[in-house]
């Protein structure tokens, strides 16, 4: 029976891959990974190494996460090193939690390998600090995949009527719902926003707006995207250095 390692690889820039991640790969016996992976990490392996493509396409699973689950578990009782692959950091909207704990039901030893999430890091190459002094003392990572319009909503709307920074992952599609929504809780139509597109990779873009114009200027942006909602997005001005 082998190992799992629940893996981190980054948002995208390869070289934002931490050094334990690169290790595991090196020494896998397959690696399960999916889209938003990026797919030069798997270069890296062994001669030999098996690959195992459980696709995801931005929040949502080609392959359902209860099959996702059971081929993790499949292949921990078929080799000694098992890398499941995920983009940022596996417990950040990744689902890690869900497959850690199928493998602890099983009993199949597991490590957790932290990754740095798109969530901090699209934003830093954005030229975006999610935290500034006299701006933001504190950034919330929330998911955008919850429809605002859903009666009972699990998402604290009313908590975010502070300037601190709002980051919606997984929300492109709701985009125009979440503006109309931060607008309802007592927001400005010229309240800065700002869709990050791919961030950290060569294919970046980056569009700043308002809770007004920010879904007509970013309609067009390619996935996987984020939000940013916050006085800290007005920083880029200055703070952009990433394909600036
Ligand atoms: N575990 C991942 C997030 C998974 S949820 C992490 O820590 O980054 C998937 C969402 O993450 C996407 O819908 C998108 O909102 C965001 N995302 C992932 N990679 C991204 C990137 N390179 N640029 C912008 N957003 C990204």
């Amino acid at each position: 029976m082998g190992k799992v390692y629940l893996t981190g690889a980054g948002p995208g820039d390869i070289e934002l891959m931490t050094v334990k991640a690169l290790r595991v790969v090196k020494e896998a016996d397959v690696v399960i990974y999916d889209r938003l992976a990026n797919p030069d990490i798997l270069e890296e392996a062994k001669d030999g190494c098996e690959f195992v493509y459980v696709g995801k396409e931005d929040g949502r699973h080609i392959m359902p996460q209860d099959e996702i689950n059971e081929v993790i578990y499949q292949n921990a009782l078929k080799y000694e090193n098992v890398v499941r692959l995920k983009g940022g950091d596996p417990f950040v909207f990744g689902r890690g939690g869900e497959e850690a704990l199928y493998l602890h039901e099983r009993d199949i030893k597991f490590e957790i390998i932290p990754g740095i999430t798109s969530a901090i890091s699209a934003p830093a190459y954005a030229g975006i600090p999610v935290t500034h002094r006299g701006v933001a003392v504190s950034f919330r990572v929330v998911t955008g995949h919850e429809s605002p319009n859903k009666k009972v909503s699990q998402i604290p709307w009313n908590n975010f009527k502070t300037d601190d920074t709002i980051v919606f992952l997984m929300g492109l599609h709701n985009l125009a719902k979440i503006s109309k929504k931060l607008q309802e809780i007592g927001k400005s139509a010229d309240y800065p926003v700002a869709v990050i597109s791919r961030g950290t990779t060569k294919d970046q873009s980056v569009v700043v707006g308002t809770l007004d114009t920010i879904v007509s200027k970013a309609k067009d942006v390619p996935t996987p995207a984020l939000i940013v909602v916050g006085k800290v997005v007005l920083l880029r001005d200055q703070l952009k250095w990433f394909n600036a």
